[in-house]
C-alpha cells in the first residue's frame, strides 16, 4: 500500500478511540462538561449499560446557538486560548476533543439554551455529520443524548464487557464526581430506575453515606477540616493542601481499589500517591490488606500538568515528592490522632494478623465494620441507665471463670470456649465466653469455615465433587461463555464438571461437594460474574477467586433460622479455624462485648 493521508472520517474515529474507550468514558467527559459549565444539577440517564443511551442533562451555562456546531468540531474549546493557558488549567476539560470524539462514534442529539436565548437549539449528528437542527423549547442548560455508541466502530464494540460491567464502571465514575462535588445534585438512572442520587447540599458526609452506606461512612476519619485547608491555602498560596477521609485500619480490603484520589477536583489515577496512602498505614494493617481513602489534593494549578493523557486521568506534578509527603503525612497524622493503640483483650486479638481487627468500643475508631443492626444494638446499650446499685459480679461468679483459670483462653487457642445462647435477627449467634458476650455473624463465620476446609482439600488434592442427579443447564452471554471455556480446567480442578451444551450454553454435571445444598446454576453464575469483574488475573488468582465465591454461595445466609445444634456445630468449627476472627474477605466474624464493658455500660463500675 502506498502512503496516503487517511480520510477525515477514519482519522476522527481513530482519534476518538483515545478519548472514548467505553461508555463510562463518555459519561466522564459529559459530566466534566456539565461541571465546567457551572451546573448545580446533573441528571444521568443510562440504558443498556450505556450502549443504547447515555444522556446527561445539566442546568449549566448552556451553549450559544450559533456555537453549537462548533462545539462538535475537533479541537474546539472555550476553555483554552493560548499555549500559556495550558500551563494553568483550572477546568476539567481543555482539549476540545470530547464532543467531537463522541459524535464520531455514535448518534448524538444536543439541546442547549443559554440564559439570554429565548429558545433552545436542537442539533442532531450521526457519525459526526449533522443530520438536523431546529429551535425547540428548552430550559436553560444542556442535554446531550448519545445513542448507539460505537455503532460504526465494530472493533471497539467487540471489546466492551457485559453491560453489568459497563454499568459498574459508569456508577464508579458518577460516585467519584459526586464525592468531589458535594454541592452538585447528581441523579443516576439505569433502565428507568434511579440507582444513585445526592442532594447537592454541599455536605460531603451525606455523599459518603450515599456512596459507601452509613455503616462505612460513619467510621471514616476526616483528614482535616475544609476550613483549615482554605486557611492554609490563603496563608500560603503555593501550599499543597490535603483533605478527605481515611478509613480506620479495621476497615480493609484485599486490593487498593478503595483508595480514591482527586487533584483540584479531578479524579486521578496515581500509583505513587496510592502508595503514599498505603504507607501511612504501615504496621497498622495485616500484610496484603489495603485501606480505604478518599483524598482531595489542592495545589496551585501551575504546579500540576494535566495535559498528559487524552482521558486526563493522569497528571504530572512539579514537585511529586512534596505531594507524596503531604498525602502520607495527612493520613498518618489522622490515624495517630484518631486512633491510639487499640485496647483489646489478650486472646481476642492474639495474632499480629489481626492487629487491625478489634472488638467493642474500647478500641474507638478501630472498631470493626458494623452493620446497621449492630449499630442499633449498640445504641440500645448506650442508652440504658443505671437503675439499681447492685455491685458488679465478682470475677469468680462468672460462669467461665474456671475455664479462664485453666488457661484455656491463652496462647494456642484462637478463640475461647463459647456457650451458645441463641440467635438474633436470624443473622447473628449470641454466645457467652469467659470474657463476656460475643455476637457472631453466621454467614461470615461459615464462609471462614468452608474456606479453610476448601483450601486444605485443594492443597491435599482431595476436593470432593458431587454429581448432580439432574444436570443443570446454564445459558451465558458469548463473553461469559468464552470465559468459562478458558477457565474449564481450573473449574474442573475445583470440583465443577461442565460441558458445552449448544451455543453459549453449558451443562453442569457436578459441583464442588460443599455447594450441593444450593442451586448449582446460581453458584456457577456467581463465579462467572466474579471472573468477569476482573481483568485477566493470574491463574492462581483465578483459582483463589473461584474458591472465595464458591464458599460465599455455599455458606449459610443471613435470614436463615438455625437450630441450637446447628449453632453449636458452627461455633465448634469456628473455634477450630486457623483464622476465626475474619471471614475470607477480611470482614470480622464476631464482635465482643466484655464483662467489664457490660459492667461499665450498666453503671456498675
Ligand atoms: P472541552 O471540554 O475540552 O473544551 P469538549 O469537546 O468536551 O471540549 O466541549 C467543547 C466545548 O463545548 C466546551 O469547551 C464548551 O464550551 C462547550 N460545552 C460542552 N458541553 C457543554 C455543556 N454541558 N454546557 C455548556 N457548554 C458545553
Ligand atoms: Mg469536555
Amino acid at each position: 500500500m502506498s502512503i496516503h493521508v487517511l480520510p477525515a472520517q477514519l482519522a476522527s474515529q481513530i482519534a476518538a478511540g483515545e478519548v472514548v474507550e467505553r461508555p463510562s468514558s463518555v459519561v466522564k467527559e459529559l459530566v466534566e462538561n456539565a461541571l465546567d459549565a457551572g451546573a448545580t444539577t446533573i441528571n444521568i440517564t443510562i440504558r443498556g449499560g450505556g450502549r443504547e443511551l447515555i444522556q446527561i442533562a445539566d442546568n449549566g451555562s448552556g451553549i450559544e446557538s450559533d456555537e453549537l456546531e462548533t462545539a462538535f468540531l475537533r479541537h474546539a474549546t472555550s476553555k483554552l486560548d493560548t499555549a500559556d493557558d495550558l500551563a494553568a488549567i483550572s477546568t476539567l476539560g481543555f482539549r476540545g476533543e470530547a464532543l467531537a470524539a463522541i459524535a464520531a462514534v455514535s448518534r448524538v442529539t444536543a439541546v442547549s439554551r443559554t440564559a439570554d436565548d429565548q429558545a433552545g437549539t436542537r442539533l442532531q449528528l450521526e457519525g459526526g455529520h449533522k443530520t438536523g437542527r431546529e429551535l425547540v423549547g428548552a430550559p436553560k442548560g444542556t442535554v446531550i443524548a448519545v445513542e448507539n455508541l460505537f455503532y460504526n466502530t465494530p472493533a471497539r464494540l467487540k471489546f466492551l464487557k457485559s453491560s453489568t460491567t459497563e454499568r459498574r464502571l459508569i456508577d464508579e465514575q458518577i460516585t467519584r464526581y459526586a464525592l468531589a462535588y458535594p454541592g452538585v445534585r447528581f441523579r443516576l438512572t439505569h433502565e428507568n430506575r434511579i440507582t444513585f442520587q445526592t442532594t447537592g447540599n454541599g455536605d460531603i458526609t451525606d455523599v459518603l453515606v450515599e456512596v459507601y452506606g452509613s455503616d462505612i461512612a460513619r467510621q471514616l476519619l476526616p483528614l482535616s477540616e475544609e476550613r483549615s485547608v482554605d486557611q492554609a491555602l490563603s496563608r500560603d498560596p503555593g501550599a499543597i493542601a490535603v483533605s478527605g477521609f481515611a478509613g480506620p485500619p479495621g476497615l480493609n480490603w484485599a486490593n487498593r481499589s478503595r483508595i480514591t484520589l482527586f487533584v483540584n477536583g479531578r479524579w486521578i489515577k496515581d500509583s505513587s500517591l496510592t502508595y503514599a496512602v498505603i504507607q501511612a498505614y504501615h504496621t497498622l494493617l495485616p500484610t496484603g490488606r489495603y485501606p480505604m481513602g478518599i483524598v482531595f489534593i489542592k495545589l496551585p494549578v501551575e504546579d500540576v500538568d494535566v495535559n498528559v493523557h487524552p482521558a486526563k486521568v493522569e497528571v504530572r506534578f512539579q514537585r511529586p515528592n512534596a505531594v507524596f509527603a503531604a498525602v502520607q503525612r495527612a493520613v498518618r497524622e489522622t490515624l495517630i490522632a484518631e486512633s491510639p493503640v487499640p485496647a483489646v483483650s489478650a486472646w481476642s486479638i492474639g495474632t499480629p494478623d489481626n492487629a487491625g481487627w478489634s472488638t467493642g468500643r474500647d478500641a474507638g475508631a478501630f472498631s470493626a465494620p458494623r452493620t446497621p443492626d449492630q449499630a442499633s444494638l449498640e445504641l440500645d446499650w448506650a442508652r440504658s441507665t443505671p437503675e439499681t446499685d447492685l455491685p458488679a459480679p465478682a470475677p469468680d461468679e462468672r460462669p467461665f471463670a474456671d475455664a479462664a483459670a485453666r488457661g484455656e483462653t491463652a496462647v494456642g487457642r484462637k478463640l475461647p470456649i463459647m456457650r451458645v445462647i441463641g440467635q438474633v435477627g436470624q443473622a447473628y449467634i449470641i454466645t457467652e465466653g469467659p470474657e463476656g458476650l460475643y455476637l457472631i455473624d453466621q454467614h461470615a463465620a461459615h464462609e471462614r469455615i468452608l474456606y479453610e476446609r476448601f483450601m486444605a482439600d485443594l492443597q491435599n488434592q482431595t476436593v470432593a465433587s458431587q454429581g448432580l442427579v439432574a444436570p443443570a443447564v446454564i445459558q451465558l452471554t458469548p463473553a461469559q461463555a468464552g470465559l468459562v471455556e478458558s477457565t474449564l480446567p481450573t473449574l474442573q480442578n475445583l470440583g465443577f464438571q461442565i460441558e458445552p451444551f449448544g451455543p453459549n450454553t453449558f451443562q453442569i454435571r457436578a459441583v464442588p461437594a460443599i455447594v450441593t445444598r444450593g442451586d448449582p446454576a446460581r453458584s456457577l453464575q456467581a463465579v462467572i460474574d466474579d471472573l468477569e469483574q476482573g481483568s485477566a488475573p493470574l491463574q492462581d488468582k483465578i483459582e483463589a477467586r473461584i474458591v472465595l465465591r464458591v464458599c460465599k454461595s455455599a455458606a449459610i445466609k443471613a435470614g436463615q433460622m438455625l437450630s441450637q445444634a446447628e449453632m453449636e456445630a458452627l461455633i465448634q468449627q469456628l473455634e477450630a479455624s486457623q483464622n476465626p476472627h475474619t471471614c475470607p474477605h477480611g470482614r470480622p466474624t464476631m464482635i465482643h462485648l466484655s464483662a467489664a464493658q457490660l459492667a461499665r455500660e450498666f453503671g456498675r463500675t
